[in-house]
């Protein structure tokens, strides 16, 4: 994005029309919009900013920072690293605080735009709040991204991906996949080859270098996506692994939760519809495609979906029909 935005000037030429009325020209000139602000979330503390002041500030534009409350240092030193680099004072601020400061800041009548990433009930709220006031505001939320597994997959290379695409990151990423929609008769081998995997992945702090997945970002996180896998049981899904077993030497008060597996979720089910936002995967058994992509289109999240396949006419029908915003292609993660 920054590279991106360094070419911008040449984006930000005005328009020039001769002769649109006897004697007349008309040109458009971009202006700068004013104060923008960036409300971020916890889990990519340095990128989602970076999607957002690079570009407010080469349109001529200031930024005010609100980031995540839970990880404040990385925009602190952004900002020192854009300070460093000759940025004014006051172009780029940060600004620490909650829903509070959140708040305050989609009223304040010196602010003219809000870019927002985060979940989904606190991006409607900021949807509907700065739009009210006559803010431009974009929201970007969660998700419950599917990846479909057909009857020919390569079923090594999918299950390779899905560890990444469900447990990387602890499965705290908006585009990762918590949901596999196995299709046909191959939902008993990826099942029984998964399930073997997830028991053998290495949790461990970032500080050990052999370890796979690490902790999730709080304890009240923690305990919310146990509280899933409770769920999960509850609803009738079968917990094929279990990660609330975990339990790390010289580490018992960290907030780690070990890789879980469900197989046999349903749609009408809370850990299908909700995001659980942590290590958790779900398998959901469908016939065919048709009933893969229906699953997909009720869906109330969209962020992305994906498809392995060998077979040609598959793919495409999928990149036809999703209605995802973004698709992958024997791609868990199609950023
Ligand atoms: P969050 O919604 O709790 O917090 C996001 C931001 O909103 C933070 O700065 C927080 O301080 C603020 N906030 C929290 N509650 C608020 C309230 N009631 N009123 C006003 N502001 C409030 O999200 P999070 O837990 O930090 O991040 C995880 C979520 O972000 C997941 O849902 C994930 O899917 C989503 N996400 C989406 C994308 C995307 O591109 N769509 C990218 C990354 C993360």
């Amino acid at each position: 994005v920054v590279e991106f935005a360094t070419g911008i000037p040449h984006l930000l030429k005005g328009e020039f029309s001769a002769g649109i009325g006897e004697g007349m020209d008309c040109f458009s000139l971009r202006q700068p919009v004013g104060v923008c602000v960036g409300i971020t979330p916890f889990n990519f503390p340095a990128m989602v900013p970076m999607w957002m002041f690079p570009v407010a500030i080469a349109c001529g534009n200031s930024f005010v920072l609100k980031p995540s409350e839970k990880v404040p240092s990385c925009s602190l030193r952004l900002a020192a690293l854009l300070h460093e680099a000759g940025l004014p004072p006051g172009v780029f601020n940060v600004l620490g605080g909650d829903a509070r400061t959140v708040d305050a800041l989609l009223t304040h009548p010196l602010v003219r735009a809000v870019s927002f990433v985060g979940s989904t009930p606190v991006a409607r709220h900021v949807y509907a709040v700065a739009a009210a006031v006559g803010k431009r505001v974009q929201a970007l939320a969660g998700a419950k991204n599917h990846l479909v597994v057909m009857p020919d997959a390569d079923l090594k290379l999918t299950i390779d991906a899905l560890m990444g695409a469900a447990y990387g990151s602890a499965g705290e990423r908006c585009m990762a996949v918590p949901v596999a929609v196995a299709v046909g008769a191959i939902a008993d081998p990826l099942v029984s080859q998964l399930a073997e995997r997830v028991r053998a992945l290495k949790v461990g702090p970032s500080t050990d270098p052999a370890a796979e997945m690490g902790p999730l970002i709080s304890a009240e996180h923690r305990a919310r996506v146990a509280g899933y896998i409770d769920l999960g049981l509850e609803e009738g899904a079968e917990l094929v692994v279990d990660g609330r077993e975990i339990s790390l030497q010289g580490w018992e008060d960290g907030f780690f939760l070990g890789g879980s597996l469900f197989d046999r979720v349903t749609p009408r089910m809370r850990i299908y519809q909700e995001e659980i936002f942590g290590p958790v995967l779900g398998v959901v058994r469908v016939r065919d495609l048709d009933q893969a992509l229906a699953l997909i289109e009720a869906n109330r999240f969209g962020n992305g979906a994906a498809i392995f396949t060998r077979s040609g006419a598959a793919a495409r029908q999928f990149g036809q029909r999703s209605q995802a915003g973004m698709v992958g292609v024997n791609v868990a993660i199609p950023v």
